[in-house]
């Protein structure tokens, strides 16, 4: 096997590697910063340049090694490279080659260009690991354009009604998304301390994003009327949100497709957004790998793993600590 399921995450024995693992290992290579992939206690690390900062950001004074997307490296026995995944700002594929047998542990990724994210690449190989989190017919995303319309429309609306928009979205991925759909000539975008800092990391990395002004001090209704407000989903209810007054609230999230979580989540609306593919998605980026062997991680694995059964390939479950969507703060999981 060019990589194994052990206990401690996906192993690559011909370099002694681990892929996210989520125990502490000697060395790991690092796909995204998401909490659910980037975890403390390893040796050393190893991630794209564009996605270290959020890393070094999160976990740390750590040991990093960092790569430009594409480049083959020998470790041990096997050629290692990573390509881009499409999920957040510097995420990544790693592509392991062994003896000429090629395997792609994907991470999250999503097939949607987002704008901000090195869009997804497919990469050729023999076996490709997915992850499913949406990986049923009914999780069908809406088009960016639609989405930017929705989300202005709300803001728009609760202007109109003399109250502030709040919508939950995680730091890192979706509040930069969202933050660029959003129409700057309806009023001021405002972020929570969680939100900003992780925007303060990406304008520093060089990625161009749209004027936010951060909660402090004297930043409420009255100075910010017409205001739109990101935070993390747990600010939403929190003492936090009295100094904006009458708000509408709003979730950001794939599983704002189902309405029971939505409901459960008692906010006024749903948007339909999310890091991970939708099932179009998933299905076109594993046909675009020529993979005959597919690996299914997280979400709906079971489903997903049989359906790619009937479509002709060797399809396998695997049992990972790896997280899906957000409603979380740091990310993923369905409420
Ligand atoms: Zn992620
Ligand atoms: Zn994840």
């Amino acid at each position: 096997m060019v990589l194994e399921f052990t206990p401690s995450g996906i192993y690559c024995p011909a370099a002694e590697t681990y892929i996210d693992p989520w125990r502490p290992v000697r060395r790991a290579l690092i796909t995204h910063g998401h909490s659910d992939h980037a975890r403390r206690g390893h040796g050393a690390y190893m991630a794209t340049h564009a996605a270290a900062p959020v890393i070094r950001h999160r976990l740390g004074d750590i040991t990093m090694e960092t790569t430009a997307y594409g480049t083959r490296h020998r470790i041990g026995d096997a050629t290692i490279s990573f390509h881009p995944a499409g999920h957040v700002p510097g995420s990544a594929q790693i592509r392991v080659e062994v003896g000429g047998e090629v395997w792609v542990a994907s991470g999250d990724y999503k097939t949607v260009d987002d704008g901000l994210s090195e869009p997804f690449e497919p990469v050729p190989c023999d076996t490709f690991i997915t992850e499913s989190t949406f990986g049923l017919p009914i999780y069908d995303w809406p088009e960016e354009a639609r989405l930017a319309r929705d989300l202005n429309a709300w803001w728009s609306a609760c202007v109109a009604d003399g109250k502030r928009a709040v919508l939950g979205v995680y730091a890192l991925g979706k509040a930069q998304r969202v933050l660029r759909l959003l129409d700057p000539a309806i009023g001021p975008v405002l972020t929570h301390g969680a939100v900003e800092a992780t925007n303060a990391v990406l304008r520093d990395q060089g990625l161009r994003l749209p004027d936010t002004v951060p909660v402090r001090d004297g930043v409420d209704a009255k100075s910010h009327p017409c205001a739109i407000v990101l935070a993390p989903p747990s600010a939403l209810g929190s003492a936090w949100m009295k100094r904006f007054g009458a708000v509408s609230t709003g979730i950001a999230s794939g599983w704002m497709r189902l309405r029971g979580v939505r409901r459960r989540r008692a906010a006024d609306r749903g948007f339909v957004v999310s890091d991970h593919a939708d099932w179009k998605g998933l299905n076109a980026a594993i046909a675009a790998t020529g993979a005959s062997r597919v690996f299914v991680t997280h979400g709906y694995t079971v489903q997903f793993s049989r359906w790619l059964a009937e479509q002709g390939y060797d399809a396998g479950i695997v049992e990972t600590e790896f997280g899906g969507d957000s409603l979380d703060d740091t990310e993923d999981s369905p409420a």
